[in-house]
């Protein structure tokens, strides 16, 4: 065997940073399995907006920032 051996990878959690290092180690050859706890991409809400405009922005909103 030549380089560095690899173990099976366990990543907990399918978020961003999940899915980011679960692709790169993918990329690289790397086995590895993600497990997430919510059933699908419906189970809850997803994300959001960052809304900067002048008047409705978060910023804005939130601290009276003109
Ligand atoms: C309402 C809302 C709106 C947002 N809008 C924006 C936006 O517009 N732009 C932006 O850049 N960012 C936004 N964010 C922030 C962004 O969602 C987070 O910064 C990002 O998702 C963090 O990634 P993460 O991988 O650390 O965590 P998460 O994305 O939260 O992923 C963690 C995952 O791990 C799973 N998990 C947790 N515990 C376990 C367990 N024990 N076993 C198995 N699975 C588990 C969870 O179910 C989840 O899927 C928003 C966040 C929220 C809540």
């Amino acid at each position: 065997m030549t380089g560095t051996p690899h173990h099976p990878i366990a990543i907990v959690g399918g978020g961003l940073g999940g899915l980011t290092a679960a692709a790169v180690l993918h990329t690289n050859g790397i086995e590895l399995t993600v497990f997430e706890r919510e059933a699908g991409r419906d189970a809850r809400r997803q994300g959001g907006v960052l809304d900067i405009h002048h008047d409705t922005g978060q910023a804005g909103g939130l601290s009276g920032i003109t």
